[in-house]
């Protein structure tokens, strides 16, 4: 609290990102479902090839040459991309742009219960009443809780976070058809994930209410860059970009742009990785339920894994921490008996099962004395 902020700052409830190691720290990183191999080789050369001359003048604000290549990879036009500076910056333009105010309206956003946690911290930032809709059997979204609900939004994330499950397309076009007056808004960032790859893409044609929201940080590991995209009707494309232009008219450096738009071109590599985490992924699912855990069927760079009865999930959580694994921890009534574990390398995830493997025989031997 200080005498300097505003009243919205004093009362804001800001999100709380995953814990970031410091340098030269060594962990394994498996708590912020960032991508384990590096960025596309031809992301290198485009750095290598890039005039700093250029950094003397202000970038295009609407990152032109990233639209172009999303357009391409996607099969729409670039007029119905929209980029910024991550796609919680994206995000962040979508709640100020489509949905109401307090005060305007008394119709609330609809979300799942449990969902990305940046959601909430909008809604109040921006004065946005809000309605959970809770989940069903098996951390489940269910179409039809999402139909005749009066509101002014409905934001879903697909595969949703932290439970990794996905839900069909027919069921968001249920959810759109019934939604007609209200942007409907897909959170994409881990889309490409799910196997067999399915897009809210798709339904763009048939749909000027849907709003689909995706990312570079995590299929084309670049996290680091701060790019996301919104792909939409040419009209809501148009009305984020007088959102952003009220803000900050150049989200995108120059030399982002160039990174964002060679790793983009190269779907090649983009479509290596994104095999080698789902056959990771396969590979940790099996091992953990071999061990006792069970989880949702995950779409998604990580899984929601709840541990078998002889250890908590918070103590899992510490003990892990203190061996150098970092994975996640909600401690939030409803999953708090559950952690959210990115997959990595399959080095990377054979420590962890090794690790998980011997916190779970000591807590099973009643031996455990892991400090807490
Ligand atoms: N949506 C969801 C569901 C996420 O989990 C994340 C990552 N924390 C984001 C959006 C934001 O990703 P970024 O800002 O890195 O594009």
């Amino acid at each position: 609290m200080s005498r300097f902020w505003n009243k919205k700052i004093n009362e804001a409830k800001p999100y709380v990102a995953g814990e970031q190691p410091k340098p030269g720290q060594k962990v394994i990183k498996l708590n912020t479902n960032e991508n384990p191999f590096r960025p596309s080789p031809d992301c290198s050369e485009a750095v290598k090839n890039f005039d700093m001359g250029q950094l003397r003048l202000y970038p295009d604000t609407d990152s032109v040459m990233v639209c172009e290549a999303i357009a391409e990879a996607e099969g729409v036009l670039p007029s119905n991309v929209f980029v910024g500076n991550g796609s919680d910056e994206v995000l962040a333009l979508c709640f100020q742009t489509f949905f109401e105010k307090e005060g305007n309206t008394d119709l609330p956003v609809l979300t799942p219960e449990f969902s990305y946690s940046f959601y909430p911290v909008f809604e109040r930032f921006y004065d946005i009443r809000s309605r959970k809709i809770p989940l069903r059997e098996g951390l489940r979204i269910e179409a039809e809780d999402y139909v005749g609900v009066p509101n002014c939004g409905i934001v879903i994330a697909n595969p949703n976070a932290p439970t990794s499950r996905a839900i069909s397309l027919e069921d968001i076009r249920k959810i759109l058809e019934a939604n007609k007056d209200s942007v409907v808004i897909i959170d994409e960032a881990y889309a490409y994930f799910a196997e067999p790859y399915e897009t809210a893409v798709t339904l763009l044609e048939d749909h000027p209410n849907l709003c689909v929201v995706r990312t570079l940080s995590k299929s084309y590991s670049l996290a680091g860059l701060r790019t996301g995209y919104a792909i939409a009707s040419e009209e809501l494309i148009e009305g984020l970009k007088r959102c952003r232009d009220s803000f900050n008219s150049y989200p995108l450096g120059r030399l982002e742009q160039v990174i964002a738009a060679a790793a983009v071109r190269d779907q090649a590599y983009h479509s290596w990785t994104r095999q080698e985490i789902i056959k990771n992924r396969i590979y940790t699912v099996e091992a953990l339920e071999s061990l006792g855990f069970d989880m949702p069927e995950s779409s998604a760079n990580f899984v929601f894994a709840r541990p078998p009865k002889c250890i908590s999930a918070q103590k899992l959580y510490k003990n892990l921490k203190a061996k150098g694994i970092l994975v996640r921890y909600f401690d939030t009534e409803g999953i708090n008996d559950r952690l959210r574990i990115t997959i990595g390398t399959r080095e990377q995830m054979e420590q962890l099962i090794a690790q998980v493997s011997k916190e779970v025989e000591d807590a099973k031997a009643g031996s455990d004395n892991t400090q807490d």
